[in-house]
């Protein structure tokens, strides 16, 4: 199954994308890890990428587009994959059209801007890795450190209050489109965010079946 997960910052596509990752076997692929990544190994792609993803800006379609177009040939989406964070704009919609590869579902995870404020500000990220976490509603078995890696825990720089009212209109301006895109090919699942992951999780699955 080759899935799309939208949704605005927080809303916690990251999240179902692991969880649909375990259901599924199909690899999760995050833009934003992708280029946290690169930033932290200071690759050029990294340094370019830096400036738009403090500012809360999105980094340029050409280089997203490179990125997804590369990592789709690799073996392990043969049998599906889910896409977080890409695309975020029309031209990137339109990009992954000519990648010639056919989408099944797309899931928009919706949560009110009132409560995504809150929901960042919680929110602790492995940079090694790329796991997610909450320190009230998803926390690590031991504070601060990764589950999965082992690894320190970090607030994101673009998770601070300022920076998350300049992402909440990025989406809202050059993101929230995509709905309109996808719903007219049907393709489009609409997922209500609930306070618990797991009832998120469940509406989620639904939402694959529909
Ligand atoms: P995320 O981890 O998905 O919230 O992404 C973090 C940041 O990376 C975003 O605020 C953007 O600056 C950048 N980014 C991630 N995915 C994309 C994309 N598809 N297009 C443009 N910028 C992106």
């Amino acid at each position: 199954m080759n899935l799309i997960l939208l949704g605005a910052p927080g809303a916690g596509k990251g999240t179902q994308a692991e969880k649909i990752c375990e259901k599924l076997s199909i690899p999760a692929i995050s833009t934003g890890n992708i280029l946290r990544e690169a930033i932290a190994n200071k690759t050029e792609m990294g340094l370019k990428a830096k400036s738009f993803i403090d500012a809360g800006k999105l980094v340029p379609d050409e280089v997203v587009i490179g990125i997804i177009n590369d990592r789709l040939k690799e073996d392990d989406c043969k049998n599906g994959f889910i896409l977080d964070g890409f695309p975020r704009t029309i031209p990137q919609a339109e990009a992954l059209d000519r990648m010639d590869v056919h989408i099944d579902r797309v899931i928009d995870i919706e949560v009110p801007d009132e409560k995504i404020a809150s929901r960042l500000s919680g929110r602790r990220v492995c940079l090694k890795c790329g796991a997610t976490y909450h320190t009230e509603f998803k926390q690590p078995k031991v504070e601060g450190v990764c589950d999965v890696c082992g690894d320190v825990l970090v607030q994101r720089k673009d998770d601070m209050p300022e920076t998350v009212l300049d992402r909440l209109a990025t989406y809202h301006e050059q993101t929230e489109p995509l709905k309109d895109f996808y719903s007219e090919k049907g393709i489009l699942r609409i997922v209500e965010g609930q306070q618990e992951v797991a009832d998120t999780t469940a509406l989620t699955f639904k939402a694959l079946e529909d």
